[in-house]
């Protein structure tokens, strides 16, 4: 049998990315599946993305994901985007199909992909979402793609807040509102589904938490976090201890980086190779 050593390229491009665990789940599947995939992380700094694009293209890379600073700023080098990351405004992967460059957004499909996982559907649902940023946007135009009724966005900052409500009210069917968040926010009684979509409580700042009134975190709410590393953050440890139903970070992680696998490889990713592979990472005992 003729030898192949030329492996298929792909990588994560972001400044800072060191502490990026992506690589470990996708090398992990594409073991697994015996493919000869290669994953890099790679640090690329701001402005280096366009001759980091280029490469890409130069080495015949399957496609790559972006984190900061690069989500946006990629979007002029692309082809073309798929509808979610047309509404959301940032590509977190991008594909290579037939010499065109695609631009996705996996993040938010990621979550709506660990709530289903869990049996949680976010069709119906009144949804409380803390934060307006990258992750927050992904999850919530998903979450309302997905057809949930109504979304709160709770944030400090007034402008990305309204901006993402706005978003959300006019690019989907969801009803969409914005609440400033002060000191104590209290979480809107009805809510289904509460969301900490912030960066508060990532290791190393694994000693805080969102500054909300935590006895309006009720037994009926399923109430989710973004951060994976640490697991279980202060966060849902409080509303666990309140008697709601929680979703860790990790689930996002791993059906996100389960997509970005399947347009790579059109291959159905090894899920569960891919989550012990990170439990071992993190040497979480459960995920
Ligand atoms: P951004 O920088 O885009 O957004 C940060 C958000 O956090 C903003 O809404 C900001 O509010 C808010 N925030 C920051 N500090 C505070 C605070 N002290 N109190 C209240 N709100 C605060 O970050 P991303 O959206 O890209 O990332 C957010 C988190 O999501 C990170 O922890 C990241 O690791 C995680 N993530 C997890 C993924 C997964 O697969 N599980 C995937 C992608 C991200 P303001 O606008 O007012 O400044």
């Amino acid at each position: 049998m003729e030898k192949n050593y030329r492996a298929e390229l792909t990588a994560v491009f972001g400044d800072p990315v060191d502490g990026n665990p992506t690589g470990v789940m996708e090398e992990a599947a594409y073991e697994a599946l015996g493919l000869n995939y290669r994953y890099l992380t790679l640090r690329v700094k701001k402005e280096d993305l366009e001759a980091a694009v280029k490469g890409a293209k130069a080495f015949g890379m399957k496609g790559y994901n972006l984190t900061m600073p690069h989500k946006t700023a990629v979007i002029p080098y692309l082809d073309c985007l798929t509808p979610a990351a047309e509404i959301i405004g940032a590509v977190n992967t991008v594909v290579c199909r037939n010499g065109k460059w695609t631009g996705e957004n996996t993040d938010g499909k990621g979550f709506v992909l660990s709530l289903k996982r869990d049996g949680i559907k976010p069709e119906g649902k009144r949804i409380t979402l803390l934060g307006a940023g990258g992750a927050a946007r992904a999850i919530g135009v998903e979450c309302a793609l997905a057809g949930a009724e109504h979304i709160t966005v709770l944030n400090r900052d007034v402008g990305r807040g309204e901006e993402l409500a706005g978003l959300i009210g006019r690019k989907t069917g969801a009803e969409a509102e914005f609440c400033p968040w002060t000191e104590q926010a209290r979480i809107p009684e009805g809510t289904d589904i509460l969301i900490q979509a912030t960066c508060v409580g990532l290791y190393p700042d694994s000693g805080r938490k969102p500054d909300i009134a935590y006895d309006t975190v009720t037994d009926r709410m399923v109430v989710c976090d973004v951060v994976f590393n640490p697991e279980r953050p202060l966060f849902l440890q409080e509303a666990e201890r309140r008697g709601a139903r929680i979703v860790t970070g990790m689930g996002m992680l791993v059906h996100q980086g389960a997509l970005n696998f399947e347009l790579w490889t059109g291959k159905k990713a090894p899920l569960e190779i891919m989550y012990q592979a990170l439990a071992r990472e993190f040497g979480a005992s459960q995920i």
